[in-house]
């Protein structure tokens, strides 16, 4: 699992943003100690994975290994207390720009288990109809007893060709940042939004990373490292309007979301000069930290005593 040039479990990708061939290795591991070979493109600063794991390896590890590494965040969207926080942010979020408006469809990109779905359907808008597309086919049971329509389980299916225009209201919360080909998914995603419909769409935010930075902030899941300026751009290269969009707010503070609706499609221009700026992030915020270390270290230790939980 190194990600040398002939191991079969990887494959080399081009710029995910501009197509480009000319990455800037910034680190191998990531999260867990997984191989994660962040890069950032010289030609328009895109942060992705290359090499990264074929679609085939990333199947075998959201089956074999994903719930063992991510159980206690799953454990905790079940914990009620927790569960509806992130659609309880959106809310807030659509409230505040005057967004909140009743849709006829919402469709759920990445639902997980469809709390987001089920929160709004039971305290928001009961006669709505909701849609989900989701891979876990754990998850898949939990929609489908909670009456939610599975659209598809493969992001990559052709299930966008009989739904032109279809949904008022796309959420897509910390999902673009998994896929393979996230250009491709939101030009789907442009294809089935309504006239006037609404995207909601949140990644972490790579000019403001969660520390530290190769043990956590860079992880193998995360093909894509997003900002601002590589949002908006791969947005308005698959023919999506950005009505706003920002980095961070009172809600989070390490990601960036964005509300766009249908547009022109715009070629993008790539900005060599954010190459270096996204760089010097990454040099700065992965530098060690020992104040950092001492706290996690004197956490760990207090959790081995039982003192805290
Ligand atoms: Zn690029």
């Amino acid at each position: 699992m190194t990600g040398t040039p002939n191991d079969p479990e990887f494959e080399r990708s081009n710029c995910l943003l501009c197509g480009g061939s000319s990455p800037i290795a910034v680190g191998e591991h990531g999260q867990f100690n997984l191989p994660t070979h962040v890069v950032v493109c010289e030609r328009c600063g895109f942060s992705y994975l290359d090499p990264r794991w074929s679609k085939e390896r990333y199947a075998a590890f959201y089956v074999h290994q994903y719930d063992t590494l991510y159980r206690p965040e799953i454990a905790a969207q079940d914990d009620l207390r927790t569960r509806y926080a992130p659609v309880k942010q959106i809310i807030e979020r659509l409230k505040e720009r005057q967004l909140l408006r009743e849709p006829e469809r919402v469709l759920d990109l990445g639902s997980g288990m469809g709390h987001a779905l089920i929160y709004l359907r039971e305290n928001q808008w009961p006669n709505c109809r909701y849609e989900a597309i989701e891979p876990s086919s754990e998850c898949i049971k939990h929609l489908r007893s909670n009456g939610i329509e599975l659209v598809a389980s493969d992001v990559y299916s052709n299930w966008e060709e009989s739904r032109e225009g279809r949904y008022d209201l796309i959420i897509m919360r910390h999902v673009l940042e998994h896929f393979h080909d996230p250009l491709l998914v939101l030009r789907k995603v442009r294809q089935v939004l309504a006239k006037d419909g609404l995207l909601y769409l949140a990644v972490p935010d790579a000019m403001h990373p969660t520390k530290p930075l190769h043990g956590h902030f860079f992880r193998g899941v995360h093909i894509s490292y997003f900002t601002k300026y590589s949002l908006r751009s791969m947005c308005e290269a698959a023919g999506l309007a950005i009505e706003s969009i920002h980095e961070g707010d009172q809600h989070a503070r390490n990601e960036v979301f964005t509300f766009c609706r249908p547009g022109l499609v715009r070629d993008l221009v790539p900005d060599s000069s954010l190459a270096k700026v996204q760089l010097q992030v990454y040099r700065r915020m992965g530098r060690p930290d020992p104040l950092l270390a001492t706290r996690r270290a004197l956490a760990r230790m207090a959790r081995k005593l039982g003192v805290i939980q």
